[in-house]
C-alpha cells in the first residue's frame, strides 16, 4: 500500500553569487562566485535528502538559504506551502521556528556559560512559549529521550561528551517541534564509535515525529544510510540526484562515479576500479564555458567544453546533467 507523502519544502531555481574582489593589474574589479547556480529540489515530510560533494560545492551556502540566513539572489523558496525566500516578516519568524539546524562543531553552537537544562529551554524563553515550569518539564522530557539522565542537566558544555553535546544541540533544535531539521556534518565531528549512536538517535527522532532533514555531508557512507534521496552537487549546481539505492549502484555522472567509487567497502567489490579524480577544481570565479567538470573528467569530449550539460531525467527518480546521457538517450 502506498503512503501518499505531503511536500514540506521546494527549492527552484536557487542561486546565490557573491561578488568578490579580484586583485592584481591596475584596475580594480570583481567577479561573481557562483556559490550555488541553479538548484532545485523538493522534500517531502518526514523523509531525508542527503547533500553530497567535496568542500567548497555549496552544500552549506545552500543550506543557509533554505533557512534564511542568507538571501538568494534569484529563485525560490516555498516551505509549507508558502514562498519564504523573499520576506523577513512576522510571518517568516514564526515559519522560522519549525526549521532548525543542527550543527557540526556541537561545542560551537552551545553557549558555554549555560547549563544544559537553560540551552534547552532557551528557543522557548525567546519565543515566549509555554509558562518557566512547563519550559523545563518539556526540556526535561526531551532530554530524556535523548538520553541524557538528570545527571546531565545541570552540567556545563565542557563538562559533557562530545556525543552528549550533540544530543544538547539536537533537544536545542527538536524543543520547538520544527518540520525541517538541517543538519549540516552533524557527527563528523565526533568519535567513529559514537557517530552510529547519534545517526540512530535523528533516524528515530525523525521518524517518531515525522520530521524532514537536509542531511549535509561529505561522508558517503553516512548519507546513504540515511538518506531518502540524494543530490550530488558540483561547483554551486546539482550534478546528480536519485534515491540512494539507486546512485550507490549505478551512478551516472563521472564525479558520482568518482566519489562513490571511493568509498572503501566498494572500491574492493568485484568489477568496481576506483576512479581517481584528476587534478582541482576550476576556480569558480573564472569558470571556463561548457561542463565546469570537465578538467576532470576522464570521459570528457570535445563538447564538454564548449556546452553545458542540463539535469537530465534519466528515469522517474534519476537525474543527472552530462552530455553522455543524453548522448545515450539519443542513440
Ligand atoms: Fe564529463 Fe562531459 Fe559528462 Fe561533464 S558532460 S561530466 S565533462 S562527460
Amino acid at each position: 500500500m502506498s503512503t501518499s507523502l505531503t511536500n514540506l519544502l521546494q527549492v527552484n531555481q536557487l542561486t546565490k553569487h557573491f561578488e568578490v574582489p579580484v586583485t592584481g593589474g591596475w584596475i580594480n574589479r570583481s567577479a561573481s562566485l557562483r556559490a550555488v547556480d541553479g538548484i532545485s529540489f523538493n522534500l517531502n515530510e518526514g523523509r531525508t535528502l542527503g547533500l553530497v560533494g567535496e568542500s567548497g560545492c555549496g552544500k552549506t551556502t545552500a543550506a543557509r538559504l533554505v533557512l534564511g540566513l542568507l538571501k538568494p539572489t534569484t529563485g525560490s523558496i516555498v516551505f509549507e506551502g508558502r514562498e519564504i525566500s523573499a520576506t523577513r516578516n512576522a510571518e517568516w519568524r514564526s515559519t522560522r521556528k519549525r526549521m532548525q539546524m543542527v550543527y557540526q562543531n556541537p561545542l560551537g553552537a552551545l553557549d558555554r556559560r549555560l547549563k544544559v537544562i537553560d540551552q534547552v529551554t532557551e528557543p522557548l524563553k525567546i519565543h515566549q512559549i509555554e509558562e518557566t515550569h512547563t519550559q523545563i518539564e518539556k526540556a526535561q522530557n526531551l532530554l530524556g529521550e535523548l538520553g541524557l539522565s538528570s545527571t546531565h542537566w545541570h552540567r556545563y558544555p565542557h563538562e559533557l561528551s562530545g556525543g552528549q553535546r550533540q544530543r544538547v544541540v539536537l533537544a536545542r533544535a527538536m524543543i520547538l517541534s520544527p518540520k525541517l531539521l538541517v543538519c549540516d556534518e552533524p557527527v563528523s565531528a565526533l568519535d567513529v564509535s559514537i557517530q552510529a549512536q547519534v545517526i540512530n538517535l535523528l533516524q528515530d527522532v525523525q521518524d517518531k515525529y515525522g520530521i524532514a532533514s537536509l542531511f549535509i555531508s561529505h561522508d558517503l557512507k553516512v548519507v546513504r544510510q540515511v538518506s531518502h534521496n540524494v543530490a550530488v552537487m558540483y561547483l554551486g549546481k546539482i550534478v546528480e540526484q536519485a534515491p540512494p539505492e539507486v546512485l550507490f549502484k549505478s551512478p551516472q555522472h563521472p564525479y558520482s562515479q568518482a566519489l562513490i567509487s571511493a568509498i572503501p567497502s566498494v572500491i574492493h567489490r568485484k568489477n568496481h576500479g576506483r576512479v581517481l579524480l584528476q587534478g582541482d577544481p576550476p576556480n569558480p570565479l573564472f569558470l571556463k564555458p561548457g561542463c565546469s567538470f570537465a578538467p576532470r573528467c576522464h570521459k570528457a569530449m570535445p563538447v564538454c567544453f564548449e556546452s553545458q550539460p542540463q539535469l537530465t531525467q534519466i528515469n522517474d527518480q534519476h537525474l543527472a546533467a552530462c552530455h553522455l546521457i543524453t548522448m545515450d538517450a539519443a542513440c
